[in-house]
């Protein structure tokens, strides 16, 4: 029998539906990357991180370390390939050199409400409700409620621009707009600068791309990516749900297996189990501690 610490094999769930793609909805909400542009990506960005890995293990200093890698001397999938390693090393302050700013307009207050939890690596600015006065508050609509019975769609947008109607009518009767803005609903939508280096942006798009994330911000960070991609699809390839560079999925909710896109660690675990219950049978121990 096998002891308490062996993995046990799980019994096959009944799986719920594959999660949906945001993506197939128009939210009205944007993510630009204002700095750095191409240019400067192309010619310093893997540069700067390759002279943060190489002076671990260099006799040259950094000085020039960077200028051979900014002229061209260094092979440039030499420099990619040393990147990858450090990076699937989880040597994570090599690319805490590098940073990206991004403007986020449209999100709603739900959405940035959960972005501003992550606090490591980050910054954020963002709209005022107690500086700017709303004249017309846009909000966000979730597809769920586009795609409901009329009457509650209805019921809903009656709450949605009462709420705001009220807040204008505050206004005028010379309540402040730090008080008004209380009768806001999570889906007044909003706007950020967020500026991230590329350790954090790894990891919040680790959590944010995971098909388990809310739909609002999962969309937000595919549009982030795209933008990364747009000024180098190499470091826009590190940004991916956590489960990519893990290699399974560690999420609680996903222990029925409804996301495909890497099995659950309680499927690799019990294939483990099975393996090495095998091994045990067929008189040899696989060559790991219990
Ligand atoms: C799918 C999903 C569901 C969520 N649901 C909820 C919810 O229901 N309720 C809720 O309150 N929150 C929820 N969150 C938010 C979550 O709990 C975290 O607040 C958020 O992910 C930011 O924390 P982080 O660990 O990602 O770290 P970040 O703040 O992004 O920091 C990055 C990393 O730096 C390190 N670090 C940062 N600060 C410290 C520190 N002080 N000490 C030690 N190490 C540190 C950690 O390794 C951390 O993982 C949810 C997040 C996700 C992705």
């Amino acid at each position: 029998m096998a002891d308490a610490s062996t993995p046990q094999p799980t019994q096959p769930r009944v799986k719920t539906a594959i999660p949906r793609n945001p993506g197939r909805h128009e939210l009205g909400m944007k993510a630009t990357l204002l700095f750095p542009d191409k240019e400067i990506v192309e010619r310093f960005y893997v540069p700067l991180v390759y002279t943060a890995c190489r002076t671990c293990y260099s006799e040259l200093d950094p000085q020039e370390i960077f200028r051979r890698a900014v002229d061209g001397e260094v092979n440039a999938a030499a420099m990619q390939r040393l990147i990858s390693n450090v990076i699937e090393s989880g040597h994570g302050s090599t690319i805490e050199h590098i940073v990206f700013t991004f403007a986020l307009s449209g999100v709603s207050r739900t959405l940035s409400h959960q972005l501003v939890r992550h606090r490591a690596g980050v910054a954020f600015d963002q709209q005022s409700q107690r500086y700017v006065k709303f004249k017309g508050a846009a909000t966000m609509l979730p597809a769920t409620i586009a795609d409901a019975d009329a009457s509650l769609r209805e019921r809903y947008e009656e709450q949605v621009d009462g709420a705001l109607g009220l807040y204008g009518d505050m206004l005028e009767a010379g309540i402040p707009g730090e008080d008004a803005r209380f009768v806001f609903p999570n889906a007044t939508r909003t706007n950020l600068v967020m500026t991230t280096n590329l350790r954090a942006l790894i990891h919040m798009s680790g959590l944010r791309l995971c098909t388990m994330a809310q739909w609002e911000i999962r969309r937000l960070f595919q549009l982030i990516r795209h933008e990364v991609f747009g000024v180098s699809p190499f470091l826009g390839s590190f940004l991916a749900p956590k489960c990519v560079p893990l290699g399974y999925c560690d999420e609680f909710n996903n222990r029925d297996g409804h996301c495909p896109i890497r099995p659950h660690k309680d499927e690799v675990l019990g294939a483990w189990a099975e393996k090495k219950a095998a091994a045990k049978t067929a008189g040899r121990d696989l060559p790991v501690a219990d």
